[in-house]
């Protein structure tokens, strides 16, 4: 009987794992790494699967609870992390989970003698924010997490130490936005909702087809049957029928309640930047493999309004005491972008809008243009065709793609590291060893080490300055790296020139002299 461990168990994303994990015909035994608070869910998971499920309380900040878990195991699925809301109101704290808590288990696992195999959950968040330029994506594309995104600095730096571990039997695997049950409920008491970009592409997964997913992948490889999944980086997504933008998502969700989002919402309450999801080119690489892409967007607000038919009574109120009861209210909360102009947060609004004046020029839904019915500020778009072409602006990488791993050599890292505004100080490797780690110099000097692999193919670079953590200052950088500059121009001016930093939850913005 193999061993699954797993932390986050009592997420959203967890509890739809464990229950595929569970009902798998391998009759796997389960252990939990579980907060002392989440004793109810402890209860629970105890009561329906007695001794086919252990529970260790404790804490991913906590090695020896790490090594509790991962001792034994057969298998470690890490899928506990902090996340919006929550993380963007202590950095400190985020950083310590979802950083410091992956290097706990990855150390654990290098102590044990018989090593389990990882799957690392990471997420879409660390490539930053897209639009219509460039809607499509793949794994290689550059790393730009958002500003004042801590979620995302902290889970990149996460995946970086999973993937320059040297361990062997890993995968990184960045999840994208979950469809989950209790998602209206945990998204009207924040202002995070107003994070979404009206015209934001994003591709969504369920819950549950993510559960399916983590189980299947460990059915799998007891069968022996997925000889090449191991060592690599994968998108995670639900695939064609889940690919919208931001103004859709809020439009499904809120003709449950009987509204839509212009009955709620003004345009400009919403930035039009620093956000992240796209379209994945590569999705179906794991559902390829696996098959777990059951359920699409319709399919999940249709299930949703059927189960919380109590939501529907919301209908009987007029749309606009809902919009002052429940969304107006929450404008005044402090992390909506409205709130940070009250408060002349000058950074977040920054970072958010390019500037306040951009906050007032579209008050009027009548005006704004919307990518989903085609409409940019500048002309038109052929939104349904380009939404069918996944090649539709595909990025450079720096290097020629279309050979086989087995045949990338040192040349082929020098042009990539020269695409990175650096250069590869290695002068040598072993054709086709993308595992071994060489020696990089980025255009400011650092000095790094990293394989291959972390540099071609998971689109990560200088740790120093290409890592943000809690400062970004990439209007500074990408003029020197080619590599970011079709992401970062899609969304910033080139006159833009701020460092932007976050201190005890303080926001900064500098602005360097050109
Ligand atoms: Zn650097």
């Amino acid at each position: 009987m193999k061993t699954i461990a797993i932390t986050g168990a009592s997420g959203a994303m967890g509890k739809e794992t464990l229950k595929a994990i569970m009902a798998s015909p391998y009759n796997y035994k389960a252990k939990l790494l579980l907060l002392k608070s989440d004793k109810f869910f402890a209860t629970k998971v105890k009561c329906q699967y007695k001794d086919r499920v252990e529970i260790i309380f404790g804490d991913i900040r906590s090695y020896d609870d790490c090594l509790k878990l991962t001792k034994d195991s057969d298998y470690v699925l890490h899928l506990a992390a902090l996340i919006p809301p929550k993380s963007d109101y202590d950095e400190d704290l985020t950083i310590a989970i979802n950083y410091g808590g992956t290097k706990n288990i990855v150390d654990s696992i290098i102590s044990l003698e018989n090593r389990p195999k990882l799957i690392h959950i990471s997420t879409v968040a660390i490539y930053g924010h897209r639009n219509y330029n460039h809607p499509w994506g793949r794994v290689g594309d550059p790393l730009l997490p958002s500003v004042f995104d801590v979620y995302a600095t902290s889970k990149m730096h996460a995946e970086r130490y999973v993937l320059e571990s040297g361990l062997v039997d890993f995968a990184v695997l960045r999840q994208t936005g979950i469809l989950y049950d209790n998602l209206l409920m945990k998204n009207i008491s924040d202002g995070l909702m107003f994070h979404t970009p009206w015209n934001v592409p994003i591709e969504w997964v369920t819950a549950r087809d993510s559960g399916r997913l983590m189980a299947s992948i460990i059915d799998r490889d007891i069968e022996n049957s997925i000889p090449h999944f191991w060592k690599r980086v994968y998108n995670i997504g639900g695939g064609a029928s889940c690919r919208q933008t931001g103004y859709d998502t809020f439009d499904d969700g809120f003709k449950i309640i009987g509204g839509s989002v212009e009955t709620f919402f003004e345009p400009n309450w919403n930035p039009n930047r620093n956000f992240h999801c796209f379209w994945f080119e590569d999705s179906n690489i794991l559902n390829d493999m696996f098959h777990f892409q059951m359920e699409s967007n319709d399919d999940f607000w249709k299930e949703f309004s059927s189960k919380h038919s109590i939501y529907g009574v919301a209908r009987i109120l007029p749309a606009s005491i809902i919009r002052k009861l429940v969304i107006e209210r929450l404008l005044k909360n402090q992390n909506a972008p409205m709130c940070w102009v009250q408060n002349n947060d000058i950074a977040r609004v920054t970072a958010a809008f390019g500037s306040k004046e951009n906050i007032d020029a579209v008050s009027d839904w009548k005006e704004f243009p919307l990518l989903n019915k085609g409409q940019l500020s500048n002309g038109n778009f052929d939104y349904e065709s380009i939404k069918n072409s996944p090649t539709y602006h595909k990025l450079y990488h720096g290097y020629d793609e279309s050979k086989p791993d087995s045949e990338l050599d040192i040349e082929d890292m020098q042009q990539a590291a020269k695409y990175r505004g650096g250069e590869c100080l290695s002068v040598s490797m072993v054709k086709g060893d993308l595992y071994t780690p060489l020696k990089w110099r980025c255009h400011l000097g650092h000095i790094f080490y990293a394989t291959p692999y972390t540099i071609l193919k998971a689109g990560h670079w200088c740790d120093e300055c290409c890592a943000p953590l809690r400062k970004w200052n990439y209007d500074n950088l990408v003029p020197h790296i080619p590599f970011y500059q079709d992401i970062w121009y899609d969304s910033h001016a080139k006159g833009e020139n701020y460092t932007y930093y976050i201190q005890n939850g303080l926001t900064y913005l500098q602005k360097e002299s050109a």
